[in-house]
């Protein structure tokens, strides 16, 4: 009964099907790879790359990824000159991904990315541990920002990036631009 599973579970032609299967290597094969890890292989799609192994550095760890000092000066000056808008707000249809400043009725996206996460060719320096490991990481968080700008634009948002360095007051200036544009070009779906 439980060799017969095992050859069950490994996908190997059964004794019943005509072939002379050794029991003992069908048990080796069980234990060599097992049905489990060959599923949970077959089903893991790198959203995210395992962290390394040794531990990060003082200056990685100091690094906050939401609510970062730049972005919150962007968000106190809108606020100040009475825009009103989402944080943290999700991509319509994606359950990951978030737009960091988001007016909603006039579709229109604003990220304030870090240098050191979003890859700032200004300011992105590897860390000297990992190295390999970090070039991986900011390469997939660069694609992921593509993949974010194409999915809004298809739903007809636009999309403004930053970086972090960048002075807030120009940000804020480019911003209410963008949202005066946007809001006349689309009267009747603001309000
Ligand atoms: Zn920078």
């Amino acid at each position: 009964m439980i060799h017969g599973e095992a050859l069950t579970l490994t996908g190997k032609p059964s004794a019943a099907a005509g072939t002379s299967w050794p029991w003992s290597s069908a048990v080796e094969f069980r234990r060599e790879v097992p049905p489990w890890r060959r599923l949970t292989q077959q089903a893991w799609i790198p959203d995210r790359i395992p962290a390394p192994a040794a531990p990060r550095s003082r200056g990685v760890s100091k690094l906050r990824r939401r609510d970062s000092k730049p972005e919150m000066a962007v968000r106190r000056l809108l606020y100040a000159r009475g825009l009103r808008y989402r944080v943290c707000f999700r991509v319509p249809g994606q359950r990951r991904r978030t737009i960091d400043i988001a007016f909603v009725g006039a579709r229109l996206a604003v990220y304030i990315d870090g240098c050191f996460w979003h890859g700032c060719p200004e300011h992105a320096h590897l860390p000297k541990v990992n190295a390999g490991w970090w070039t991986r990481k900011i390469a997939m968080n660069q694609a992921r920002d593509a993949a974010a700008n194409g999915q809004l634009a298809g739903l007809g948002w636009t999309v403004l990036r930053f970086w972090e360095h960048e002075d807030p007051e120009d940000v804020v200036r480019q911003v209410v631009a963008t949202f005066e544009s946007a809001r006349t070009r689309r009267p009747a779906s603001t309000r």
